[in-house]
């Protein structure tokens, strides 16, 4: 069975709640789609009014972050139950953002993707190379590596539900694409390395994103590839162009 496109934004710390509301009212005609599924991936502040704004079209709302206990004494953070109970299906986990200023490892990505499946929420789990790791070499043996440690504990089951994202860290924000050749051979590496963990079955079933100044023009090309379920959108999210992504055929 062919594998469902998904195409997400990821609006990282932008947007206030007026100004998210305004964004999704300018993008509802232009995501309209039946071939992919379109998700916004926005600040915590902004799900509960980016839930209502949305209602009854075909986006769905995730969320960048949460943390991996069910409640307590951790000042600032978001649990999964605040998220499920706002009506948000999607969630970022280990975005290179994260990873570079918050401290987040593969450890407490595994973590909170254990959390999320046990919450019933779709993990977007993020992956990718440095420029240095990529010109040392080994960014195939360094993405392997970030996907065993995430998947640690994951049921064959769970796996073959969550998202992953591969963003080379080089790409993201930087308006550097990576070539449709490095993303697929990545891509294909991570499918790879799923079927290795679990078997054909899963590896078959998972969605791989492509993320790293995905643009309009961009898209088509990256999308087409084999092992390329669609992409994880940081920018252009913020823009007319999303729709264009997201209607890339
Ligand atoms: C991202 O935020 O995940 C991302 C890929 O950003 P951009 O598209 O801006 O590079």
């Amino acid at each position: 069975m062919a594998r469902r496109k998904i195409i997400a934004g990821n609006w990282k710390m932008n947007m206030t709640p007026t100004q998210a509301v305004a964004l999704i009212e300018k993008l509802k005609p232009l995501v309209v789609t039946e071939d992919a599924d379109v998700v916004f991936c926005v600040p915590a502040i902004d799900i509960i009014p980016a839930v209502e704004a949305t209602k009854g079209t075909n986006i769905e709302i995730g969320a960048e972050n949460m943390y991996f206990e069910e409640s307590g004494a951790y000042t600032g953070e978001i649990s999964p139950a605040m998220l499920t109970d706002a009506g948000v299906k999607y969630v970022i986990i280990g975005h290179s953002e994260r990873r570079e200023y918050f401290a987040e490892t593969d450890e407490t990505v595994n973590k909170k993707v254990l959390k999320a499946f046990e919450h019933g929420l779709t993990p977007i789990i993020c992956c990718g190379e440095s420029l240095t790791q990529r010109e040392q070499g080994i960014t195939i043996d360094w993405i392997r590596q970030q996907i065993k440690i995430a998947f640690l504990n994951v049921t064959a089951e769970q796996a073959a539900k969550a998202v992953i994202a591969y963003e080379p860290i080089w790409a993201i924000g930087t308006g550097k694409v990576a070539t449709t050749e490095q993303a697929q051979e990545v891509c294909a590496a991570i499918r790879a390395c799923i079927a290795e963990i679990y078997d054909d079955a899963t590896a078959a079933a998972i969605r791989i994103q492509y993320g790293g100044s995905v643009s309009a023009a961009s898209a088509p090309e990256l999308f087409a590839q084999a092992d390329i379920d669609g992409g994880l959108v940081g920018g252009a999210s913020l823009k007319e162009d999303f729709g264009a992504i997201v209607n890339y055929k």
